[in-house]
C-alpha cells in the first residue's frame, strides 16, 4: 500500500546528528531508501524549532532561528540534490503525482512551530517562497500565532492571537496548509472558525482514548472533519492509550485511534503522522520501511480497502489538493 505521512522530526534529528542527507541514516526512524521500501508516495519532512529550553540543552542557546531554519533547509536540499533519481520536492498534488509516475518519491517541506515568524506577514510569505506548505502554528509554547495545548485551562482556552487571526487569511490566500497539532484548544477553534479551507491536524490522536492535552476531543475532531481537514494518527506511545506513561506503540492500538477518528469524525478525515524521529519508545513499527505493517493489522482489524486507501493516502492528497 502506498502511503502519505504528514510528519516527521528527521531533519533536526540529522541536524543533531551532524548528517549532511537524510537518503540514507539505517540509525534514524526515516530515510528516503527505507521511505521507498515502505511505500511512501509523500513524506511531510518539518522544520521543527526547538523551545529555548531545548535549545539550550543542545547547546544552542545563541543560535538565531532563521539560521537554524536555513541549515535544515539545507540538509533537505542536499538530499534533493545528490539523489534526484530517488526524491524529489512536491509542492503541490500534481508535483506528487508527477514524482510517483517518474518513481520518485515526493518530499513536502513543512514547520513545526512558526515562533519564527515574528509577527511579520512578509516572513510568513518569505516561507511560502522556500516551499514550506504547511505550518504548525504553534509547538508547545505561546507565540505570534497563539497559545499552546496545555494541563493549565487559561492557556488551554486562550484563542489565536491578532496577528494569528490575520494569518490564517493570509494562509487560506497563499495556499498555505494550517496545522493545528500542539495548538490550544482554544486555539482550534478560531482556527475551525475562521478558515475557509480545510485544515491539517498532521499529528494528534484521539483525546477520548489518551487524555494528553495534545490529542483532540471527540467535537474538535468533527469540526476538523466538517471543514473537510485530516488528522494523523502520531506513533508515540505518550497519545496512544489512556496510560500518558505508556512506552509502547502496538499496531492494535495505531488501528483503535484510526477506528475511533473513523467513528467519530467519518473515514475522510483519518490520515497517517508518524511523528518518527521526534519521538521513542517501544515501537512495533519503527522505521518507515515497517509501515507495511500497519496497513496489514488495518486490515485485519476490518477496515475496508477503500478505508485502508484513504487513511493511507487518499485523504491527505484530497486536503492538499483542497488547500495548495
Ligand atoms: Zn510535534
Amino acid at each position: 500500500m502506498n502511503y502519505i505521512d504528514m510528519h516527521c522530526d528527521t531533519l533536526m534529528l540529522a541536524w543533531m546528528r551532524k548528517q549532511e542527507s537524510i537518503f540514507s541514516q539505517p540509525e534514524m526512524m526515516v530515510d528516503v531508501e527505507r521511505l521507498i521500501r515502505g511505500g511512501c508516495i509523500a513524506q511531510f519532512f518539518a522544520i521543527f524549532l526547538p523551545s529555548p529550553r531545548m535549545k539550550e540543552r543542545m547547546g544552542l542557546a545563541q543560535m538565531d532561528d532563521d539560521d537554524y531554519i536555513n541549515r535544515l533547509h539545507g540538509i533537505f536540499h542536499r538530499t534533493l540534490e545528490m539523489h534526484p533519481d530517488a526524491v524529489r520536492e512536491a509542492r503541490s498534488v500534481a508535483d506528487i503525482w508527477r514524482n510517483f509516475g517518474d518513481g520518485k518519491l515526493s518530499a513536502v517541506l513543512t514547520m513545526e512551530d512558526g515562533r519564527s515568524v515574528n509577527g511579520d506577514m512578509k516572513k510568513l510569505e518569505s516561507y511560502y517562497d522556500m516551499g514550506i506548505r504547511v505550518i504548525g502554528l504553534t509547538w508547545n509554547q505561546e507565540n505570534c500565532f497563539g497559545a499552546p495545548n496545555s494541563p493549565d485551562a487559561n492557556i488551554m482556552t486562550k484563542g489565536l492571537t491578532e496577528f494569528g487571526k490575520d494569518a490564517i487569511v493570509r494562509m487560506n490566500e497563499l495556499g498555505m496548509g494550517i496545522d493545528v497539532s500542539h495548538l490550544s484548544d482554544g486555539g482550534f477553534w478560531d482556527v475551525a472558525q475562521l478558515t475557509k479551507k480545510p485544515f491539517f491536524a498532521t499529528h494528534s490522536n484521539c483525546r477520548s482514548l489518551n487524555p494528553h492535552p495534545r490529542s483532540m476531543t471527540d467535537e474538535m475532531i468533527r469540526a476538523l472533519a466538517d471543514k473537510g481537514g485530516v488528522m494523523g494518527v502520531n506513533f508515540c506511545p505518550a497519545f496512544l492509550v489512556r496510560d500518558i506513561e505508556n512506552n509502547r506503540a502496538t499496531c492494535e492500538m495505531l488501528t483503535a485511534q484510526l477506528r475511533h477518528m473513523v467513528n467519530t469524525g467519518g473515514e475522510d478525515c483519518a490520515a497517517i503522522g508518524t511523528d518518527f524521529d521526534g519521538m521513542n519508545g517501544e515501537l512495533e513499527i519503527g522505521s518507515a520501511d515497517r509501515m507495511p505493517l500497519l496497513f496489514a493489522a488495518m486490515e485485519k482489524a476490518g477496515f475496508t480497502p477503500r478505508q485502508i486507501e484513504k487513511i493511507a493516502y487518499r485523504n491527505a492528497e484530497r486536503v492538499m489538493a483542497d488547500v495548495l
